[in-house]
């Protein structure tokens, strides 16, 4: 089992329970493809964990980029 720890509410949990956001050096990319590497930050399938780590921009000091806005719509549609 692989465990990762949710940017939002700071859990762990299973990496198949998890939303993973890939920075692939330039590009966001959501639940990429095991072909794709890059600096990664996982969330939770709950709105409560996504708004969280977007609201302090959380999520662009872990992935190290800023995140597109129509990204984290995205990222609402996978709930
Ligand atoms: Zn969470």
């Amino acid at each position: 089992m692989v465990e990762r720890r949710c940017a939002g509410c700071w859990n762990i949990k299973d990496r198949n329970e998890l939303i993973k956001i890939t920075n692939t050096g330039g590009n966001v990319v959501i639940n990429p493809n095991s072909k794709i590497f890059g600096r990664s930050a996982y969330l939770c399938y709950n709105k409560t964990c996504i708004e969280k780590a977007l609201k302090k921009n959380k999520l662009d000091k872990f992935l190290k980029t800023s995140i597109p806005s129509e990204l984290k719509g995205q990222l609402l549609d996978e709930l």
